[in-house]
């Protein structure tokens, strides 16, 4: 507590807040499929044929007719039939055919019967049990439908869809232009890696966190590097970012020391709202429309700016690039030890769950400090604990949100 938090904004409302203003801007290109990974579908795909294209076998045996069976003598083998060489001959009744996994079953086939379950003398076969009709069968269509959406819009590619939509014989793709996204930091005291520190300045960590996120996400990203607390610097490169990118996000210089130096830039410059979250970390957060880009203000500290872009700015930049978003899991966990908390904002605290005897179980990872880098990197989810929760006593239940795609 200490101050009040009544005025700040729920997380939800920020969100919704948002995504009510945001649409995809992205337009769509054909590109081979080998060449789509990663890139978001524009359009559904239908399915342009059936999967499995014809009745085929999903065992090595034999193909019967059930009536061929019922006298309960041995069959005689007709020919075989292997994947991508069906049978092409007479099957006279009393026969049947030596069949392979994914060969077409013989037109008037009722059952493959595995091989396990015959006993072959020659081209004499006994069949063990008596098989139900359909039996080891693969209808056509059964796994999808000619003209089923096998894929909506909005799925973004990856390792898996790959093979499914080289199953159904589809050679290009229409899929979405990737959203372009300008960053850059700002601080009198920052420096990049590679160059020596003076007393006083730190390293520059978040452009990196941010780009690795965008990165994960398949946008294409505009490095414009540390900016100054200059106006005229700042002025620029705003103008720049507006100029060449759909999204411009920044960290740093959105909190009360420094808002109101970008504020009265960004006023001039677009139409921004400075927005102080109830969430913790990541109180400062700035949203709005430059002329022709969105922008994203993130707070300077790393693990708020971390925690800002994967809850508020992953959303947004999915809808924007047409990707549909699902929000990650969230799980019921004990903790394993008590929790600092006070009352007044939703905390996305860092955990370590892990398997304990009586179920999921987590802890903290230490200092929530959100200066304290460590506390992300030694994560693996968050502890989320509800705005008006106090401390947490060891052995209660709370929410853990595993690290989805971006933070992995
Ligand atoms: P600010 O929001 O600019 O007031 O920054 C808040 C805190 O985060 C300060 O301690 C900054 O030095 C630090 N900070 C801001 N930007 C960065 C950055 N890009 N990398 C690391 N620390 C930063
Ligand atoms: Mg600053």
């Amino acid at each position: 507590m200490g101050f009040d938090t009544s005025g700040l904004l729920p997380l939800s409302d920020a969100l919704q807040g948002m995504l009510e203003q945001l649409a995809c801007s992205c337009d769509s290109e054909q590109l081979p499929l080998p060449e789509a990974l990663g890139r978001v579908l524009a359009s559904d795909i239908a399915s342009p044929l059936a999967v499995p294209p014809f009745d085929n076998s999903a065992m090595d045996g034999y193909a019967v007719r059930l009536a061929d069976l019922a006298s309960g003598t041995p069959l005689i083998m007709a020919g075989k039939a292997f994947a991508g060489q069906p049978y092409q001959g007479e099957w006279p009744a009393g026969h049947c055919v030596r069949i392979m996994t994914g060969a077409p079953v013989p037109a008037g086939t009722d059952a493959v019967v595995m091989q396990e379950e015959t006993q072959a003398d020659g081209d004499r076969i006994t069949f063990l049990a008596q098989p139900e009709p359909g039996q080891n069968i693969r209808r056509a269509g059964s796994d999808i439908g000619k003209g089923a959406c096998v894929l909506p819009a909005g799925t973004r590619l990856t390792p898996r869809e790959m093979p499914l939509l080289a199953s159904l014989g589809v050679a290009t793709v229409a899929v979405r232009r990737p959203l372009k996204v300008a960053i850059f930091s700002t601080g009198d005291e920052l420096k990049p890696v590679g160059t020596p520190l003076a007393h006083g300045d730190i390293y520059d960590s978040n452009r990196y966190g941010v780009r690795a996120m965008l990165a994960r996400m398949g946008c294409d990203c505009l490095d414009l590097g540390i900016i100054p607390d200059d106006p005229a610097q700042l002025r620029a490169a705003f103008i720049r970012a507006d100029e060449e990118a759909d999204v411009l996000i920044t960290t740093g210089g959105v909190s009360v020391g420094e808002a109101d130096f970008t504020k009265q830039l960004l006023d001039e410059l677009g139409e921004i709202g400075f927005w102080k979250l109830a969430i913790k970390p990541g109180k400062p957060f700035a949203f709005g429309r430059l002329p022709r880009a969105w922008f994203f203000g993130l707070p300077g500290n790393p693990v708020s700016a971390m925690v800002t872009f994967d809850q508020l700015v992953q959303p947004a930049l999915a809808k924007l690039a047409g990707q549909r978003f699902e929000r990650p899991l969230q799980l019921q966990a004990i903790a394993a030890e008590p929790l600092k908390k006070s009352p007044g904002r939703l905390d996305f605290q860092r955990g370590i769950m892990s398997q304990g005897p009586n179920g999921l179980e987590v802890r903290s990872t230490g200092s929530q400090d959100s200066a304290v880098f460590s506390s992300l990197s030694r994560a693996n989810c968050y502890i989320v604990l509800e705005r008006e929760r106090g401390r947490v006593a060891a052995g209660e239940t709370v929410t853990v949100e595993p690290f989805g795609g971006l933070l992995l």
